[in-house]
């Protein structure tokens, strides 16, 4: 039997930064992964190697389309599509050995296979030869989810797939159905767009990205229609299957959709299966997430869970910062992820990105907020550019003027949001924001505008 103070199970970024973060902090860590290399859905088959790919797809389109906007010719454009995908492998190879290196510099001992809880204290991990045990005081899951399934959706690995399936297929699809239009199926959507697919998105809601601040995402879907993409929404798939080299979508009440590829995109859901929970008493929720206390303990002494497979946004910065947070509980008595704070970014044309409360929530909420706004089009970073679609949106609060929300919708927001979250963790006033000196010319200074505008006083609109 092995000895660790600390056992975690996944190596996404839930589990790796937690094993970081408790080596750091002095813990004997050992991290459980059945996957051959680290880094969890994230790295392997999710947020990175769609950036890689979204950015291939968006410097294509851009050599295609907007160039010329510059002033620059180009001869005909075209791609390798399996070239896009090689490099797209060597950013994710790149990275998840980076984590292997991480474990190896900060002293983490990795065990391949499937860990299992045996009883409190202890974890059976399976893999190549004999089953190895490992004792440990704490233990920490991180298992991450899986794409949810549909009823009546077929999937066959290829033609039907998820976005593991999407981030690879060997072509370019002519028609290309995507089911729901959340971050995934947008995301993908997008690249398989941009790439010179027909992509057509039938969405159950009435609108798309549910979740985010419902105007900027219908003026985001405007802009995604301009770009070619088609939206069904108020549909709901019933059923997808192949027949032949086609394949047909069901939606309820409409006629059925023939296509050559159909990516799956209805939201995650947790994996607990095989994670011996009965062994220690542990009951997963209806949703099938493992229930914690604010200090991420589960019902069983010194067993602890974090990321996809508590409830909360599926984000892998939310997971990090509980993996962070969880071990810093365990070692120093405090550590807390401040849940107001979360942001999360759409990395579409152009980006969408949210923190804090967004309206919808304030007036169910009965908070009075007041609310500013300023379009990158009068912006001059913005302009220089070339990309002045949509814009920043600040809630602060109608009497104490505290930021409660920011919503960006346009070039770079993923990266804008920071500031905005910054802010909020400090507890800011959009007159804070508007006080603060903002370089010029960036697109920073639409985020200080809409705080100006908050304030009832814009100077460049
Ligand atoms: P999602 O929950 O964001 O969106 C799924 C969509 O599918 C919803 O709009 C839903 O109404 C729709 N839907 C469900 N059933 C349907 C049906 N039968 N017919 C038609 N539409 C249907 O899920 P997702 O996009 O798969 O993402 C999963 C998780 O991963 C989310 O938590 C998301 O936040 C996270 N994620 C985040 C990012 C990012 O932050 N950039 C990227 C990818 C994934």
């Amino acid at each position: 039997m092995e000895h660790h103070d600390l056992v975690v199970i996944g190596a996404g970024p839930g589990g790796y930064v937690a094993a970081l973060r408790a080596a750091q902090l002095g813990l004997s860590v050992a991290c459980v992964e059945r996957e051959p290399a680290l880094g969890g859905t994230c790295l392997r088959i999710g947020c990175i190697p769609s950036k890689a790919l979204l950015e291939s797809s968006e410097l294509y389109a851009a050599a295609r389309k907007d160039l010329k906007k510059h002033g620059i010719r180009t001869g005909r454009v075209s791609f390798d599509l399996g070239r896009m995908m090689a490099r797209k492998e060597r950013v994710v190879d790149t990275l998840t050995r980076g984590v292997a290196g991480l474990f190896r510099k900060h002293g983490v001992t990795r065990y391949a296979g499937h860990g299992r809880l045996a009883e409190p204290g202890r974890v059976v991990v399976t893999g190549e030869g004999e089953p190895r045990e490992i004792e440990a005081r704490h233990i920490l899951l991180a298992p991450g989810s899986r794409s949810a399934e549909l009823p009546g959706v077929e999937l066959d690995g290829d033609r039907i797939g998820t976005s593991t399936e999407a981030l690879s297929w060997p072509e370019v699809p002519g028609r290309l159905v995507v089911i729901g239009a959340g971050a995934i199926g947008l995301e993908l959507g997008s690249v398989w767009s941009r790439l010179g697919a027909k992509v057509t998105f039938v969405e159950y809601l009435d609108r798309i990205l549910p979740g985010m601040d419902g105007a900027l995402a219908e003026e985001a879907r405007k802009l995604f229609e301009k770009q070619g993409l088609t939206f069904l929404l108020g549909a709901r798939v019933t059923a997808a299957r192949r027949e032949g080299e086609e394949c047909v979508v069901a939606c309820e009440g409409r006629e059925p959709l023939r296509c050559d590829r159909v990516l799956l995109a209805v939201g995650r859901r947790p994996v607990t299966e095989g994670l011996g929970l009965e062994a220690v008493g542990i009951e997963p929720d209806a949703a099938g997430r493992i229930p914690v206390n604010e200090r991420f303990e589960t019902s069983a002494p010194g067993v602890y869970a974090v990321g996809d497979v508590i409830a909360g946004p599926m984000l892998a910065h939310r997971a990090s910062e509980e993996g962070i947070a969880c071990v810093e509980r365990i070692v120093t008595g405090y550590g807390h992820v401040n849940r107001e704070v979360i942001p999360a970014i759409v990395y579409t044309r152009p980006e969408l990105a949210a923190v804090g409360r967004t309206e919808e929530d304030l007036r169910e909420a009965g908070i009075p907020f007041r609310a500013g706004s300023f379009p990158f089009r009068a912006n001059g970073r913005a302009r220089a550019l070339e990309s002045t679609e949509g814009r920043v949106k600040i809630l602060a609060h109608a009497e104490t003027d505290r930021v409660l929300g920011v919503h960006i919708l346009g070039p770079r927001a993923g990266d804008l949001i920071a500031e905005a979250a910054a802010a909020m963790e400090f507890g800011a006033s959009s007159e804070d924001i508007a006080r603060t000196c903002h370089a010029h010319p960036t697109l920073s200074e639409a985020v200080r505008e809409a705080a100006l505008d908050a304030l009832g006083r814009p100077l460049h609109l």
